[in-house]
């Protein structure tokens, strides 16, 4: 087993019925766990949950693939911001079921982008769904470094597009379906190290046939180590360590 604690940097927790019980277990099992939120309206309980952790943190989110049906709830976003650190899930989803409410996604985005750029200080977790090119050039127009950091929470981009990401000071948190993945393994293996976290993405990524949960995040830190040829544990010691930095400001 680790020595390291491990670092789940986006799941859904609650989108499991055994929401609570499973942030007490993160916090048990001294895994830091970012608790995205796909609607700002769940994001209350999971502050709540949260707040009695140590190891548990909960994100405010409003989902790209949900916008076409909730772009009303974004009032509800910019309401809650000013008490949440963590922005997330937010980004763009470009993908045949979503094309349609592309603009106002970007509009949604654009929106969030600059309040976080506003308020300052918080630290997103962003969906790019063949919308990488789009993300990235919003990113650098309405969110500058210095006033909030980001991190690419599935980025299946080309290497051109992670090196343009690096560039703009981007974090990436890594799961197991991406390392399955000859071409995305690739582009990760590419990445440096100070930028690389790992998110197991439950319940959306399954593990062993069964919907991935925060325990399961050694798979990824094994998986992710092997791609990079270092040990397990070092790799969980650079994560832990990118955290922190993440974090500290
Ligand atoms: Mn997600």
């Amino acid at each position: 087993m680790q020595a390291t604690r491990l670092v789940d940097f986006h799941c859904h927790l609650d989108l499991y019925p055994n929401h609570a019980e499973l942030v007490g277990e993160c916090d048990r099992d001294e895994i830091f766990t970012l608790a995205v939120t796909t609607t700002p309206l769940a994001w209350e309980v999971n502050q709540r949950l949260a707040a009695k952790t140590k190891y548990v943190r909960a994100a405010l989110g409003l989902h790209p693939q949900l916008v076409k049906d909730r772009a009303d709830e974004l009032t509800n976003w910019r309401q809650l911001l000013a008490n949440a650190r963590y922005v997330g899930e937010v980004g763009l989803d470009a993908g045949p079921q979503f094309y349609r409410s592309f603009d106002l996604q970007k509009d949604v985005f654009k929106t969030i982008l600059t309040d976080c750029a506003h308020s300052g200080g918080k630290i997103l977790t962003v969906h790019s769904v063949r919308a990488v090119k789009v993300v990235l050039d919003m990113i650098e127009a309405y969110l500058p470094r210095s006033r909030g950091a980001v991190v690419l929470h599935w980025f299946t981009g080309t290497r051109a597009e992670a090196e343009r990401a690096v560039k703009l000071g981007c974090y990436f948190s890594i799961n197991l379906k991406m390392l399955q993945s000859d071409r995305h393994r690739l582009m990760v293996q590419a990445l440096p190290s100070e930028r690389l976290l790992t998110e197991t993405d439950g319940p959306f990524v399954e593990i062993d046939g069964r919907r991935a949960q925060p325990q399961d995040i050694l798979t990824t830190v094994n998986e992710l180590a092997r791609a990079r040829a270092l040990h397990s544990t070092e790799l969980a010691e650079i994560v832990l360590h990118n955290l922190n930095t993440l974090t500290a400001n």
